[in-house]
């Protein structure tokens, strides 16, 4: 029996195999040592085997609250992903394997690798509407690529408005770029009549992966540098966060209507938004525009809801640092983070899949609605 985490995004130490029902391991935490949840391997063993894996250093990891009623992901062919039996006790996460074929990985959530991140890039290229659009490099010298939509350019055509969406600013969070997949594919299905419309408005910048060094090293929330990208907002620097620069850049050339910061969350078994409400110029037109959105998205797609989710912000006390909020000041308009679950939606729970890639896609296709039902009213 052998462990590896010797490939794209992988993350383990193995501290002991002796014991089958005992195997020990720990998650190696992100550059700078602050931040650890990310965990990504393959155990290779016998057929029929019953293997008990047990997390050492779990209670330690950056969000403890994540690991209650969590069930680790797993796949033996990397396209099919279940969850494995696992418990939290003592600040150990035990995660148990019946094994039914020689290898399985096993990962916090399905993971989103840089192969299938180029593949995505590569695809969209090829549609009469998307342009690839090299903003910089990140400091593993990386390319940080702009997908752009549309047959009009924001800064020349002042009718159709900038609509930008970034996901994986915290690269653990695979759900992130799941979701922009689907929410891409549909953008570009000429089928689809929301997304037909949506272009006619809008041209659509989309960020599918903000922190690929972060995602390559398998880190949960940090960049090469150990930078958290999300609180760099107000002030990035190349030294310390290019990923941010390069993007501020971008905007500033396109101007910004709507803004979507696709993450996942470890503790709240929900898909929810947050919003830009403790920034200090939020106004009526905000609110009223974050009110619809937030009523369509939930007509759009019953795994969001808006009961459950973080404390709002009070008047003029949001952390200016973050994404959503210095985009939703610089630029005077409607910005949400959609947090997505690492365990279940507990509305409509699934007991084998949990949350999954498959509905993190879809909800990418109904946020196009929520973006529909506000476009003409985003100025
Ligand atoms: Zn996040």
């Amino acid at each position: 029996m052998r462990i590896t985490a010797n490939f794209d995004a992988g993350n383990i130490e193995v501290i002991s195999l002796e014991n089958k029902q005992d195997i020990q391991l720990s998650i190696r935490p992100d550059a700078g040592g602050e931040f650890f949840q990310w965990f990504n391997f393959r155990l290779s063993g016998e057929i029929g085997d019953h293997y008990v894996l047990n997390i050492m250093n779990a209670g330690e990891a950056s969000y403890v609250k994540g690991w209650e009623n969590y069930q680790a992901v797993a796949s033996y062919d990397r396209e099919d992903w279940f969850r494995l039996p696992t418990t939290y006790k003592d600040g150990k996460l035990s995660i148990t394997v019946d094994m039914a074929y020689d290898n399985i990985q096993i990962a916090y959530f399905a993971p989103y690798s840089y192969e299938r991140h180029q593949d995505l890039l590569a695809t969209v290229q090829m549609h009469p509407l998307a342009t690839l659009e090299h903003l910089g490099e990140t400091l593993d010298k990386r390319d940080l690529t702009l997908v752009k939509i549309g047959n009009g350019d924001s800064s020349s055509d002042v009718n159709k408005r900038s609509i930008w969406i970034i996901a994986r600013q915290h690269p653990g969070e695979t759900m992130a770029e799941w979701l922009i997949e689907g929410l891409l594919y549909s953008l570009l299905d000429e089928d689809n009549a929301t997304a037909k419309q949506l272009l006619e408005k809008a041209n659509v910048y989309i960020v599918p992966n903000m922190n690929p060094d972060g995602s390559v090293r398998g880190h949960l929330r940090t960049n090469a540098a150990g930078v958290n990208l999300n609180r760099e907002w107000s002030n990035p620097s190349l030294e310390r966060s290019p990923e941010v620069f390069h993007i501020i850049n971008k905007m500033e050339a396109t101007g910004v209507d709507l803004f979507y910061d696709v993450h996942g969350d470890e503790a709240l078994p929900y898909v929810f938004l947050a919003g830009s409400q403790g920034a200090p110029s939020y106004s009526e037109r905000l609110a009223h525009l974050r009110d619809r959105f937030t009523e369509v998205l939930k007509l759009a797609s019953a795994d969001f809801q808006s009961e459950y989710g973080y404390e709002i912000d009070a008047p003029g006390t949001a952390n200016m640092t973050v994404a959503t909020n210095w985009v939703a000041e610089h630029f005077d308009c409607l910005a949400n983070t959609l947090e997505m679950p690492f365990k279940d939606n507990d509305n409509v729970p699934d007991a084998d899949t949990g949350w999954s890639l498959e509905r993190s896609m879809k909800l990418g296709e109904a946020s196009l609605l929520a973006m529909l039902a506000v476009v003409d009213d985003l100025r």
